[in-house]
């Protein structure tokens, strides 16, 4: 099956890990104070939000309006965005983790796109025991279709991996 990823429509920049299923919206519970959703899950709202759960967020960083994260025990659910694509600054989805909601990140669909691992290279760079900024170093190369370096890459940092 092919799994998908959130990426910034203004940018490209991938927001989110490798999702794998996608959950019907009225399977949730929106109303317990634990996660929306299990790790690679994602949920789509009319067309105008996608959620997913806090550890699948990927180069997310804080906006720096602190009045955005104002809640009880974290950000409420109403708001402006206070999530932004660590690439471009745009702002794309708001992360709620307070008290009496579940907790998630939701994003805007108008700011974000959701793309297809056709080839499952996101998939594998997820699968390195390699860093965080060495991961993203290797999405930049697919983000600019340097294919070639990436596997090339890929092959130094995993050289047992013969599914290529
Ligand atoms: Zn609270
Ligand atoms: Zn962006």
């Amino acid at each position: 099956m092919i799994k998908k990823f959130v990426a910034c429509k203004n940018c490209g920049n991938k927001l989110s890990k490798v999702l794998s299923k996608q959950v019907d919206f009225k399977d949730v519970d929106l109303y317990t104070e634990q996660p929306l959703l299990e790790k690679s899950c994602y949920t789509i709202l009319e067309d105008k939000y996608l959620y997913i759960s806090l550890w699948d967020k990927w180069s997310l960083p804080y906006h720096q309006d602190n009045s955005r994260m104002i809640g009880c025990c974290g950000p409420y659910v109403y708001g402006l965005p206070n999530l932004i694509c660590a690439s471009c600054s745009q702002e794309v989805a708001r992360e709620v983790t307070d008290c009496c909601t579940s907790h998630y990140v939701r994003f805007n669909l108008y700011t974000i796109q959701l793309l297809e691992d056709s080839d499952k290279f996101y998939e594998k760079i997820e699968k390195l025991s390699i860093s965080e900024e060495q991961k993203k170093q290797l999405e930049t190369l697919l983000l600019y279709n340097q294919i070639d370096s990436f596997k090339e890459q890929l092959l130094i940092l995993n050289p047992f991996d013969k599914t290529q």
